[in-house]
């Protein structure tokens, strides 16, 4: 790739996210092109990029690589509502995106309403919940790999699965996904379906970062949980888990599990994000005590001090 725009670069005082909490970033540049983002590859091959930081708790003293968010050309979309095509770049605003192709009348990604997320990171992600996940509409994905080459991959070569993807290590910025053209009434109908049924069952008006856990996949039944699914081989939900380990309402001072959803961790005005990870130690400590299972986080943690769960 011919590299031609170096990107702007400046600090950030606090990464955007949903959390509302946490550090900053010694370096962050906008980039608007494929071009731009592999230059940024060039200044520095470990950089993070920025979604919508749905999913994401940046540590109190922040990250020391280049930060990158993508705008431009690589946040825009063309629809083709006859073929039901979409080409979007990962910067683009999945909920924005889903509002477009609904008013379009096509059907999809409608059951995808409620999730805050870049295009790119619901694909990182394959974010999804009861009503599907992103993967089931991806044709396929670009990406820049840390040397800044360009990379596709085909649905099948992405290794979709519950809550990952292959694409972790990669820069997402592109992708194409195969809609089904219908009524635009009925598809509208669905969606508000999908966003009724999120904002009874999740805390969505309170600062977090969706489901801090996976749902876990047991090794072995666990009788006194009460619930037909918990038996080995199969996936219960962390958030039931936490509820029955009576965990509901813990707090780490202006940080608490959720009242409404075990398995969202909410702050409030002084919360760090020190007190977050506390949090989860102590979550994950006592369901580890109570049921002998070793909970997975979902949620992504940026640190300058470990780099473990960078996708
Ligand atoms: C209120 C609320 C409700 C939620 N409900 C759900 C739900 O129902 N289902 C669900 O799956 N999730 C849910 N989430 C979590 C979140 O919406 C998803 O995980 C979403 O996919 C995060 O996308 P993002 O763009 O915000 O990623 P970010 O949080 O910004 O980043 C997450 C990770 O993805 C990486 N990433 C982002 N963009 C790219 C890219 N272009 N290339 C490479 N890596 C990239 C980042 O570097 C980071 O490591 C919820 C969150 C909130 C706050």
């Amino acid at each position: 790739m011919l590299v031609t725009d170096a990107p702007a670069i400046s600090s950030l005082a606090h990464v955007p996210t949903w959390f509302g909490i946490g550090g900053g970033a010694d370096r962050f540049a906008p980039v608007q092109t494929a071009e731009q983002l592999a230059r940024a590859i060039e200044i520095d091959p470990a950089l993070r990029v920025l979604g919508d930081g749905a999913n994401l708790l940046v540590d109190d003293d922040g990250v020391s690589e280049l930060v990158v968010k993508l705008e431009g050309e690589l946040a825009s979309w063309t629809i083709d509502p006859v073929r039901g095509i979409v080409r979007v770049g990962a910067g683009a605003n999945l909920p924005k995106l889903i509002n477009e192709t609904v008013r379009q009348g096509l059907a999809g990604l409608e059951t995808l309403g409620g999730i805050p997320a870049s295009v790119g990171g619901a694909l990182v992600m394959n974010a999804g919940g009861k009503f599907g996940e992103i993967e089931q509409y991806v044709v396929r994905v670009h990406a820049l790999d840390r040397s800044g080459r360009e990379v596709t991959l085909e649905h099948k070569d992405a290794a979709f699965a519950y809550r990952r993807s292959g694409l972790k290590g990669l820069l997402v910025t592109s992708c194409e996904l195969q809609l089904a053209p219908d009524d635009a009434g009925a598809v509208r109908k669905r969606l508000k379906e999908v966003m009724a049924y999120k904002k009874t069952s999740q805390p969505m008006a309170e600062k977090s970062a969706g489901c801090t856990y996976k749902n876990p996949t047991l090794d072995h039944d666990i009788m006194d949980l009460f619930d037909a699914n918990a038996r080995a081989g199969r996936r219960v939900p962390a958030g039931l888990l936490i509820d029955r380990a009576g965990l509901k309402g813990l707090a780490v001072n202006a940080v608490s599990v959720s009242d409404v959803h075990a398995n969202f961790f909410v702050t409030r005005e002084g919360a760090t994000a020190g007190d977050v990870i506390r949090l989860m130690n102590e979550v994950e400590r006592r369901v580890l005590d109570r049921y002998g299972v070793q909970l997975e986080r979902e949620v992504v943690v940026w640190s300058r001090h470990h780099r473990g769960s960078r996708p």
